[in-house]
């Protein structure tokens, strides 16, 4: 793991902050130069938040069963993805190996740090291409580590945009092949039947798995994703992010929503039966082709008519995504399972365009 971080990082001493230098009991803080006073509240937003939000952790422990030691948080998952980045590749060198199609943001990310991508298509049926896979993983093996490598892979399970998850026992064979640091992306997790990669990273030395309370949490706005990381990655990743980077409203919210959790998986339940209602009511209007069966909250159905369908949809004052450029998914689109009412407007009006 250590020679696959960037030198830079390994070297850096971090910025300390007033409140990761003191923690324990005083009466009087007068370290960080906060205003004494909280305008807005009695909940102390005068003050900085806990820069390893150590509480929250404790609290994600108990209710989530995720080890707190190996946790960081972020603003968002997104955040965690940026920073495995900066961590690992060196601009204009190295690169990061992505499945076509996936999330969006990982290219993004990559871009704006000035590291290169490479492709891994998905097979027809958005399944790992096992052959491929283990070439590219593999490849990096033989090159000198100047010419720049793929230090990171990305496996997004349950992908984004198909909705399938990718078998753990694959996901098992390449994060032990790649000699990079592979990212199991589970934002979607939580609507899927299938294990957790978690459940590998005693055997995977090299695995970090992301989560995030966007999705099944109800807590987008919120922006706080978590990365399970091995203990060496945790220090440096901490020493990386920024100090305060998950803000202590934030962190109020999470601790909120976990008070909650029995509904919340109650919800997830919900989604995941109007899931494969709004998939099979789909199935019998002659606009659409197929539904792929989904492991999240969202469905991906290829249309005769992505362009036309999203576009009178918005008429109506309903938004859907176009996902048709991506790679392997022409004439696809991706639609969000929402409330039951909310699914039923849309398939009324799906219904009527049928007429
Ligand atoms: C929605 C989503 C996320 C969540 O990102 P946040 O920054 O935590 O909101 C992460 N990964 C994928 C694949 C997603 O679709």
């Amino acid at each position: 793991m250590e020679e696959l971080i960037r030198q830079n990082i390994i070297s850096l001493k971090p910025y300390s902050s007033a409140r990761s230098e003191f923690s324990g009991e005083a009466k009087v803080f007068l370290d960080a130069n906060e205003n004494w006073r909280d305008f807005v509240s009695d909940r102390n937003y005068n003050r900085y938040p806990d820069p390893l939000q150590r509480t929250l952790k404790k609290k994600i422990e108990r209710v989530l069963s995720l080890p707190a030691d190996h946790l960081v948080l972020g603003n968002g998952s997104d955040e965690l993805i940026d920073l495995l980045l900066r961590i690992f590749c060196v601009p204009g060198k190295d690169k990061v190996l992505l499945t076509a199609p996936t999330y969006g943001a990982y290219q993004v990310f990559a871009d704006i740090n000035d590291v290169g991508v490479s492709f891994c298509p998905l097979q027809d049926d958005f399944g790992l291409d096992m052959q491929r896979m283990r070439t590219m993983c593999s490849m990096d093996a033989k090159q000198a580590p100047e010419a720049g490598i793929h230090k990171l892979l990305f496996l997004c399970s349950p992908n984004n945009p198909t909705g399938n998850s990718f078998q753990l026992e694959q996901i098992e064979q390449i994060a032990t092949l790649f000699r990079g640091i592979t990212v199991v992306d589970e934002a979607y997790h939580e609507f899927s039947e299938k294990a957790s990669a978690i459940t590998i990273m005693e055997k995977c030395p090299r695995l970090v798995v992301l989560r995030t309370f966007s999705k099944s949490w109800g807590l987008a706005s919120a922006r706080v994703g978590m990365a399970v990381a091995p203990l060496l990655l945790v220090k440096v990743m901490n020493k990386v992010k920024y100090p305060y980077n998950v803000s202590g409203v934030a962190q109020e919210l999470v601790s909120k929503a976990l008070d909650h959790a029995e509904e919340v998986y109650h919800t997830v339940e919900v989604i995941k039966r109007e899931r494969e209602r709004v998939s099979h009511m789909l199935t019998t209007f002659s606009s659409v082709k197929h539904v792929f069966p989904s492991d999240a909250n969202f469905l991906l159905v290829r249309v005769k008519d992505p362009d036309a369908l999203c576009t009178s949809l918005r008429e109506q004052g309903i938004i859907i995504r176009n996902r048709s450029s991506m790679t392997g998914c022409d004439g696809c689109v991706r639609i969000t399972i929402g409330s039951k009412e909310e699914n039923d407007v849309l398939l009324q009006a799906i219904a009527h365009l049928e007429e």
